[in-house]
Parts: structure tokens; C-alpha cells; sequence
């Protein structure tokens, strides 16, 4: 069929020809088109508060629903999207998007919960960021402490002055920030005091190596810590086992975000466990 014909001729180009570049091309080409012909779309990941178990929130992940390659995560596109300029009008349409679900799940009668997009460096470095935010928080009606805006310490250390001063007319628009992968980038702590965000998240990486048999998990421990000394929330990234989870709970990590959770799923399956956990 169509579906492996299409991923025959990407493998046989990839082998043949040099390669990623050309892979990326046609990617590249065909990406150009896809918010039109209404390929992207969001998944939503549960993140789950530590003190009530219940979902308090959720990351919004975009999907390229390829018509040869079926879905496709955004490690392999968001790349190219970036480097074309492609991920400025398509982060606008994320916002939206993102924001416009939470705002028809509010409507539908759900408690309030809150909504997390990830934003890209060039989003942050040229386009009027905040006017977009605030201009979608109008048009959708979303409480904007409703909608959290999650950053990398790499995006905020290229212009440290003017990352300070984004990051604090977003605030003032009433968002919630918060840096993500946090523990992976260059910043230095002295940053993490200037840049006033809300939430860290701290990189899966961590919680991987927090496991029943060794004494890492110190790091993710230690950024508990400090993250809550600077008065912010602590949400664990890829939390998969019980055994993770526990010991971050025990460190008083805020709320946990992984597969133990939930894996990134379509917003009728994310609504509908929203929707599960109302109180009767
Ligand atoms: P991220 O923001 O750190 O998102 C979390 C990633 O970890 C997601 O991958 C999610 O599927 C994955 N994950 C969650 N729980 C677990 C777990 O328990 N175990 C493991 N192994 N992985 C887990 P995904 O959806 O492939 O997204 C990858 C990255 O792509 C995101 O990392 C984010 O940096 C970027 N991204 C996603 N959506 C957007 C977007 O709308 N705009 C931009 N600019 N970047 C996006
Ligand atoms: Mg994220
Ligand atoms: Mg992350
Ligand atoms: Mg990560």
C-alpha cells in the first residue's frame, strides 16, 4: 500500500544518496505544507500532583500525523521546522491549539486544570511572544494562570537580558513558566534566581538513574531542594516506576509527569480520564 511504498522510497534514499540532509529535505518540503493540509496535532501527557494523585495539569506534544510515515514524534521534525523558520507559525498554531482545548474541556464542565506548551528558542528570540500569548489568552477566554509556558535554560542563557525581561512581561500577563529539561543546559544557579519562573522540571535523565539498587537519585533530591528554596514547584519529568516515584515523594517533589502516568494521548482520551477523576 501507499503507507509502505512511501517508507521504502525514504529508506531507499536515505541509503543511496547522502542522506540525513536529503531525508531532511523532503521532510523539510513536505512539513511546509502540513499545517494546512491539517497534519499536526497535539497529544497531551497527564502530569499528576504528588498531594492529591489526581491529574492537575498537562504537557501538550505535538505530532506530525505523516501520510507515508504515520505518526511521527517532534525529535524528527522539529529540527528541520526549526531551521527553515517552520516552528514559529507552527508554535503559534500549538498556543492556539493547546489553548483552545483547555478552554472547550473548561466549558464541557471539567475542574480547572492547567495546560503546558513547549516553546521554541526562535519563538522566544523573534517573535513578539508576548503580544502572541496575550492576544490568544483574549481570543480563547483561557484564565491565563491556566496556561504554563515551558522554556529551556539554553533559550533563556542566549540573551540573559532580554530572556529576563520576556520572562517578566509573560508574568505579568498572569502565565505560569517554568524550564524544562531542567539540569541538562549551561545555566548557572545565580540565573535561576534572576530568571523568576514558577516550575522547574527536572530532566528525565535524572529520574532515570534513580532506581533501587544505587544512590543516585541525589541530584534529583538536591534539585527539590533548591528549586523549593526559591519558592518554585518541582515537576518530575519520565517518572515509569513506582519505585522512582516514591523516592521522589519522599523528597517532596510536587508532581510527577511519565509513562507510570500516562503516555502522551489524544485529547478525547486525556479528557476522558480527566472527566473519570471529577468528584462525584
Ligand atoms: P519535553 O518537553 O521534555 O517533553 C517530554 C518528552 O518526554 C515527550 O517526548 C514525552 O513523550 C517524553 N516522555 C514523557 N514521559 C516519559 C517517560 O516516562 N519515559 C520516557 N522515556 N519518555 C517520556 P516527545 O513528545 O517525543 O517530545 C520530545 C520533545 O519535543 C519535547 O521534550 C519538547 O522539547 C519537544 N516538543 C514537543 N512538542 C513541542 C512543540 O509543540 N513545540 C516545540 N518547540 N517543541 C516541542
Ligand atoms: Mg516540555
Ligand atoms: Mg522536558
Ligand atoms: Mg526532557
Amino acid at each position: 500500500g501507499a503507507k509502505s511504498d512511501g517508507r521504502n522510497a525514504y529508506q531507499f534514499y536515505s541509503s543511496e544518496l547522502n542522506t540525513a540532509s536529503l531525508g531532511e529535505l523532503l521532510l523539510e518540503n513536505q512539513l511546509r505544507g502540513a499545517l494546512d493540509r491539517g497534519e499536526l496535532l497535539l497529544y497531551y501527557q497527564p502530569k499528576v500532583s504528588a498531594a492529591s494523585g489526581r491529574i492537575d495539569g498537562a504537557e501538550a506534544l505535538l505530532r506530525w500525523h505523516h501520510p507515508e510515515l504515520g505518526m511521527l514524534a517532534p525529535g524528527r521534525f522539529v529540527p528541520a521546522a526549526e531551521e527553515a523558520g517552520l516552528i514559529v507559525p507552527i508554535g503559534e498554531w500549538v498556543l492556539r491549539t493547546a489553548c483552545r482545548q483547555l478552554r472547550a474541556w473548561l466549558d464541557a464542565g471539567i475542574e480547572p486544570v492547567s495546560v503546558a506548551v513547549n516553546l521554541s528558542a526562535q519563538q522566544f528570540a523573534h517573535q513578539d511572544l508576548v503580544g502572541l500569548v496575550e492576544s490568544v489568552l483574549a481570543e480563547t477566554g483561557l484564565p491565563a494562570g491556566l496556561l504554563e509556558l515551558e522554556l529551556t535554560e539554553t533559550m533563556l542563557m542566549r540573551d540573559v537580558d532580554r530572556a529576563t525581561e520576556v520572562l517578566s512581561r509573560l508574568r505579568a500577563l498572569g502565565v505560569r513558566l517554568s524550564i524544562d529539561d531542567f539540569g541538562t543546559g549551561y545555566s548557572s544557579l545565580a540565573y535561576l534566581k534572576r530568571f523568576e519562573v514558577d516550575v522547574l522540571k527536572i530532566d528525565r535523565s535524572f529520574v532515570h538513574d534513580i532506581r533501587s539498587d544505587g544512590a543516585d537519585g541525589k541530584i534529583a533530591a538536591a534539585v527539590i531542594a533548591l528549586a523549593h528554596s526559591l519558592g518554585q514547584q518541582v515537576v518530575a519529568e519520565g517518572v515509569e516506576t513506582e519505585y522512582q516515584r516514591d523516592y521522589l515523594a519522599r523528597h517532596r517533589c510536587d508532581v510527577f509527569q511519565g509513562y507510570l502516568f500516562g503516555r502522551p494521548m489524544p485529547g478525547e482520551d486525556l479528557f476522558a480520564r480527566l472527566e473519570a477523576e471529577q468528584p462525584a
